[in-house]
C-alpha cells in the first residue's frame, strides 16, 4: 500500500475507462511521486517541526483541472459532464481563488523548476462541440486560458463517442431484449438481463446519478455497463464499431448525435484555436489505449496526430494528453520523440514542483457549485 496523499481527494474519481491490467513498465494512474515522499516522512519518524517543514516543502502550488463534456446530460456513468452554468461558476471561482495560467506556461515553468503559487490551468479533453460556442465565450468573459486536447479522427464525426453509445444502449429507460449476445474481438459474450430488460422511467430516474466507480451497482444494466466498458475500451476503433453496431441493433438505439454529445468539425476546431486564449493540444488520432500498442502505432497515433493538428491550425502544438490518462514508458518516449514539451495524465493530485512534465497530474472537475470548487482549490493550495 502506498502512503496517503495530503489533501481532500476523497471524492476524486478520475475519468477512466481504465483497464484492470497493469503490465510491467505501465504507470498506474494515482501513483505519484508525492506518495513516496510522504511515506518516507512517516518511515523516518521525523519530529513535528521537521514534518511541518517537509509539508511546506511539499505544499501544493498548482492545480490542473480536467473537463470533458460541457452539457446537461440525462446520465453520466463516466462522470465527465459539467453543465455550462456550473462551468461559469467554476471560472469565477478560479478567478477568485487562483491564478489562471495556460498549461503550456505552467509546463515550461515546471521544466525550469518553477511552479507559480496557486496557479490553475484549465484543460478540456476530446473536443466536444460546445467548446466553440459555449466554452470559448465563457473563457473570454473571464479571460481564462485553456487547452483543448483534440482527437484528429473524431473531428466532424457524425456519431457519438463509444462510451456514450454504450450508455445510451444500456442505461436509458425502456425495454430491450432480455438476452444479449455479442461477438467481441472474436469471443462470444452472452448475458441475461432478466427482469432488468424492462426499465421504467421511475427506476431510471432513481439510478441516473450512478457512476461506474460507485461501490453500489443499482442493477443488472449498470453491472453490464461496467463489464462492457473496459472490454470495449481495449479494442481498436475498427474492432469496436462492429460491437457497437450489434449493441445499437439489440437496444434499438439510433446512431445519431444527441444534443450535447457532438464533436467539433475540423473547421470549428480551427476557429477554436483563433484568438490565442484556447491552446490546442494533441490527444492522438483515434483515442486508443496507448500502452498495448506497438512502437509504430504509438508513433502514428502521437506524432501523426500532432502533424495533422498543426496542419489544421497552422502552428506548432506543445502539449499532449494521454487517452484515458493511460501511459507507459514507451508512450512517454513516443511523446518526447514527437516533440511535445509536456503530457497530461489523469493522476488525481495537485501539481508540485519537481513533477515530471510528461506525467502532469490532473483533477477531473465534477458538477460542483462555484463555492464547492473554491473550497477544494483552497484546500489543494494549502496542501491539506
Ligand atoms: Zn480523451
Amino acid at each position: 500500500m502506498v502512503g496517503k496523499i495530503p489533501g481532500d481527494l476523497g471524492n476524486y474519481v478520475p475519468y477512466a475507462p481504465e483497464p484492470v491490467r497493469y503490465g510491467p513498465g505501465v504507470h498506474r494512474p494515482g501513483i505519484g511521486e508525492a506518495h513516496v515522499l510522504v511515506m518516507d516522512s512517516k518511515k523516518l519518524s521525523l519530529g513535528r517541526r521537521s514534518i511541518r517543514r517537509l509539508r511546506n516543502l511539499l505544499a501544493t502550488k498548482a492545480v490542473v483541472l480536467c473537463y470533458h463534456q460541457v452539457a446537461t446530460v440525462d446520465s453520466d456513468p463516466c462522470r465527465i459532464a459539467v453543465p455550462a452554468r456550473l462551468l461559469e461558476e467554476h471560472l469565477q471561482a478560479i478567478r477568485g481563488v487562483g491564478r489562471p495560467i495556460a498549461l503550456s506556461e505552467l509546463v515550461s515553468g515546471l521544466r525550469e523548476g518553477r511552479v507559480p503559487h496557486r496557479a490553475v490551468a484549465v484543460t478540456f479533453d476530446d473536443g466536444h462541440a460546445e467548446m466553440l460556442h459555449t466554452v470559448k465565450p465563457l473563457l473570454e468573459r473571464y479571460d481564462i486560458p485553456a487547452t483543448a486536447f483534440l482527437i484528429n479522427d473524431a473531428l466532424g464525426q457524425t456519431h457519438e463517442f463509444w462510451w456514450d453509445q454504450l450508455a445510451r444502449a444500456l442505461l436509458g429507460p425502456g425495454r430491450v431484449p432480455q438476452t444479449l449476445s455479442l461477438s467481441i474481438g472474436g469471443r462470444r459474450f452472452d448475458r441475461d438481463l432478466g427482469e432488468a430488460a424492462e426499465y421504467g422511467a421511475e427506476q431510471w430516474e432513481r439510478d441516473r446519478g450512478w457512476h461506474m466507480d460507485d461501490a453500489q451497482i443499482p442493477g443488472p444494466r449498470q453491472a453490464l455497463f461496467k463489464e462492457l466498458h473496459p472490454l470495449l475500451g481495449g479494442l481498436s476503433i475498427h474492432e469496436r464499431e462492429p460491437v457497437l453496431e450489434q449493441l445499437r441493433r439489440w437496444a434499438g438505439a439510433p446512431n445519431d448525435v444527441r444534443p450535447g454529445y457532438g464533436v467539433l468539425t475540423r473547421e470549428e476546431a480551427a476557429r477554436l484555436a483563433e484568438g490565442g486564449l484556447v491552446d490546442i493540444g494533441g490527444h492522438t488520432v483515434t483515442h486508443p489505449m496507448l500502452p498495448p500498442l506497438s512502437p509504430a502505432q504509438h508513433q502514428s497515433e502521437i506524432a501523426g496526430g500532432k502533424a495533422a493538428l498543426e496542419g489544421l491550425i497552422g502552428r506548432t502544438i506543445s502539449q499532449f494528453a494521454y487517452p484515458y490518462g493511460w501511459h507507459s514508458d514507451e508512450t512517454i518516449w513516443a511523446v518526447k520523440e514527437a516533440g511535445f514539451l509536456g503530457a497530461s495524465s489523469l493522476i488525481p493530485v495537485p501539481l508540485r514542483r519537481g513533477w515530471d512534465a510528461y506525467r502532469i497530474p490532473r483533477l477531473c472537475a465534477g458538477p460542483w457549485t462555484g463555492d464547492q470548487l473554491s473550497q477544494r482549490l483552497r484546500a489543494w493550495f494549502a496542501g491539506r
